[in-house]
């Protein structure tokens, strides 16, 4: 018989409950026994959901209040010493203070998990921070699920992906000097939950995905030879892409079973197959954890089956990974078309789907059954849907050739025609494209959308707010312009709502940290352009103004990187056309007397793939794309482009090579680490390394910002370096914008007085 299990279901809640207990709680509004009510509630149903699904196991332990990397420190008493809390007694609040921050201690650092857009909460590792045992939350939740009568398998965060994961802050050289101690803390931790009956352990090692160094690597089978003799029996889980290279070395480790993932990392079952281990489970994650599309139960059967016929019930059926990542409940979408609903599935369909396919395996069911006929309906109906194959983009991808994705001159041509035409002073300076979102800003849009108030109506506030903006600009004495964005929700959605090929939902949220969700859309068809989607904007905002005004896009990999993307034609083909659209947008852009155009990439850095020997191949299509949405303008016409949340040295030479006139690029959170990997390329445009932080309402003095300009020009030459703030100022309000900008002004006014000259 085989088994069907998940490595972890969303905690948020199909309401985005957590969310919104979390909220009330910190503004004070509700207390500790409320908000612990809800993370109750939750645990509770997600956990009937699981068993009510006809899963083997329900999984305890991907609960977690803030972030479960957190949660693993708070149980293990990792927490970063500089806090000085009482670890085996912390509190919900001084636990949210480690990821919030305070007026004493600033918060930990947050950063992506992998390639998801899930942020985790950065382990700070100093020669005192501790392994020895904190809370005891996850003790009480098992107990909470045995109580009622789950059979459950916990799931903890491996001992050398947290090692990996962490950063170290002081006294260690090397993250592996803390090994032993984590290893004593593992060993604790487990003997403990094998007492308390718990009869399967999941442990998470995702870091055998990437590319690991031979400590590393090494590390893997002493940890676990030291860990699972105490231990209940341990399924040591591998996902977001294939751990071939490691073969040898899961084979040997003494664990009871392996994960793989086997959407990302299809081509690696055959090599783990051949010599599996008489005693050993292989977990087959065969239904995509990362996306919300329909498993094809026709071609995923067949694979199970013949491992079934070799593994028997040490075949157990899961996801790929935790679906952490994917949106809870596709049955709340009641507004969503029904034929493209049909086609989804969200973490309660692939609990649904699992067990199918277990069932099917059993011979419980027969494949020709109800549910599998639907299936098969849903997928024949996307596989032949005219929604999705749209003759006219395809018709011009075939035609697309080099020569379009390149600029009529070079950059030192196009430069000197632009500044003849603009005659910009040095150290130019910006802004990176919205103005603070006021509660009466979306108000108006929400009102516009609900029917509240009418076009006109909803034009003229938005035209309003526009002035407004560029009056502020013009007061400030900026150098080139923007109109704020505030007819924009989401720099994505706002985008593809207007594109073709576009799916929206109503509820489909994603955890991105804390209580924060994302609702990214789907692209399921060809994109395509029927019309002009930001001209009237722009026009409008520079009929205001002599001064140059931007106009301002979301750039073809960012439109892809924040959506569940097409699994039917690979991504390269999806983004070619987000860049098609995008390039017609440019031109009429262009065309209305628009002649700076910022195309924004802040994802850019985060499409890289986890292992270096795929990123050749996905810098070359993601520059490609770029650059076919910029390329078709005149030389005088300015692109420019902007990227944050990343470090980008590594990929310095490929943001040269999307020949964008000038990048505007967050480093000032970095203290201009960035300007690090000048020492080995000189970056040939125009760049803006960001002057000051947007993320937090402080207001940056003029000697810090000419301090990290002075820092700047070491490497980059006057003519070619701008001033502007890391990223957008939505987040922000107007009083501290208005300083900082007023600031940042008179910084780069400093500079032009010293004599840099342009
Ligand atoms: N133009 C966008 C803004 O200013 C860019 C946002 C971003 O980089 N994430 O809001
Ligand atoms: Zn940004």
């Amino acid at each position: 018989m085989a088994i069907a299990h998940i490595l972890g279901f969303p905690r948020i809640g199909k309401q985005r409950e957590l969310k919104f207990a979390l909220e009330s709680f910190w503004r004070g509004e509700t207390d500790q026994a409320a908000l612990q009510d809800t993370g109750r509630t939750l645990r509770t149903r997600h956990w009937a959901v699981q068993s009510q699904a006809g899963l083997d196991f329900v999984t305890v332990g991907d609960f977690a209040w803030y972030d479960h990397v957190l949660g693993t420190l708070a149980l293990l008493g990792a927490i970063p010493s500089r806090f000085k809390f009482d670890r085996q007694h912390l509190s919900l609040s001084d636990y949210f203070l480690l990821a919030r921050g305070s007026s004493e201690h600033f918060a930990m650092e947050m950063t992506k998990w992998f390639d998801t857009n899930y942020h985790y909460l950065v382990p700070e590792w100093t020669s005192d921070v501790q392994f020895d045992g904190g809370v005891d939350w996850l003790f009480d939740e098992f107990a909470e699920a045995q109580a009622l009568g789950h059979r459950a398998k916990l799931v903890l965060v491996g001992p050398l992906t947290l090692l990996y994961m962490g950063k170290i802050k002081s006294g260690i050289s090397h993250k592996l000097d803390l090994l032993p101690r984590v290893i004593v803390g593992y060993q604790k931790l487990l003997e403990r939950l094998k007492k308390c009956g718990v009869e399967w352990v999941q442990i998470d090692e995702p870091i055998l995905a990437l590319d690991l160094d031979a400590a590393w690597r090494d590390a893997f089978v002493p940890t676990y030879a030291a860990l699972t003799p105490t231990a209940p029996p341990v399924l040591l889980a591998t996902y977001f892409d294939e751990v071939i290279a490691h073969v040898g070395l899961l084979r040997d480790l003494p664990v009871a079973g392996v994960h793989l993932d086997l959407v990302r990392g299809a081509g690696q079952l055959d090599t783990f197959i051949k010599d599996w281990p008489q005693d050993r489970i292989l977990s087959a994650g065969i239904v995509d954890g990362r996306n919300i599309w329909r498993t094809d139960l026709d071609k995923v059967l067949p694979i199970l089956t013949s491992l079934h016929r070799s593994l028997g019930n040490r075949l157990w059926i899961a996801p790929s990974c935790s679906l952490l990542h994917v949106p809870v409940d596709l049955s709340t979408e009641t507004a969503l078309n029904k034929e493209l609903k049909s086609w989804l599935a969200f973490a309660c369909q692939k609990l649904d789907e699992i067990v199918l396919l277990k069932q099917a395996l059993n011979g419980e069911i027969s494949v020709n059954d109800l549910p599998f006929e639907e299936a098969r309906a849903a997928l024949a109906l996307r596989r032949n849907s005219p929604r999705i194959q749209n003759g006219y983009v395809q018709k011009r991808l075939q035609s697309i050739s080099r020569q379009q994705a390149e600029r009529g001159a070079e950059f030192n041509i196009r430069i000197v025609k632009q500044q003849a035409k603009w005659n910009l002073p040095a150290f130019p300076t910006t802004t990176i494209g919205s103005f603070p979102q006021t509660a009466e800003i979306r108000q108006v849009r929400a009102a516009f959308k609900s029917g509240a108030i009418g076009h006109v109506e909803y034009l003229d506030k938005m035209r309003e707010e526009i002035r407004f903006v560029v009056r502020k600009q013009e007061a400030l004495g900026l150098d080139v312009l923007v109109h704020g964005e505030p007819e924009r929700n989401d720099m994505v959605e706002y985008f593809g709502e207007q594109l073709w090929g576009y799916g929206f939902t109503a509820n489909g949220w994603v955890q991105s940290y804390g209580s924060r969700c994302v609702k990214p859309p789907f692209i399921y068809g060809d994109v395509y352009r029927p019309e002009a989607m930001t001209v009237s904007w722009s026009e409008f905002a520079q009929s205001l103004t002599g001064k140059p005004m931007k106009g301002m896009l979301t750039g073809p990999v960012t439109m892809l990187q924040w959506s569940f993307v097409r699994d039917d034609q690979p991504r390269e083909i999806t983004a070619l056309q987000i860049a098609l659209a995008l390039r017609d947008e440019v031109c009429d852009l262009e065309k209305a007397g628009i002649g700076m155009i910022q195309i924004d990439e802040p994802a850019f850095r985060e499409g890289l793939p986890l292992k270096a020997r795929d990123w050749p191949h996905y810098l070359d299509w993601a520059v490609h794309a770029f650059k076919i949405s910029a390329a078709g303008v005149k030389d005088e016409t300015q692109i420019h482009t902007h990227m944050c949340y990343s470090e980008f040295n590594d990929i310095l030479p490929w943001i040269a090579a999307m020949d964008a006139d000038v990048i505007t690029i967050e480093t000032s959170r970095s203290d201009m680490e960035l300007l690090d990997g000048f020492g080995q390329f000189s970056y040939p445009n125009d760049i803006g390394p960001g002057v000051y932080d947007i993320h937090a309402p402080r207001v940056p003095q003029v000697a810090e910002m000419q301090r990290l300009l002075q820092k700047a020009r070491g490497v980059i030459p006057d003519a070619r370096l701008w001033v502007n703030p890391d990223c957008g100022l939505k987040t922000r309000g107007w009083p501290e914008t208005e300083a900082a900008l007023s600031n940042m002004v008179l910084a780069a006014r400093g500079l032009r007085l010293e004599g840099g000259n342009k």
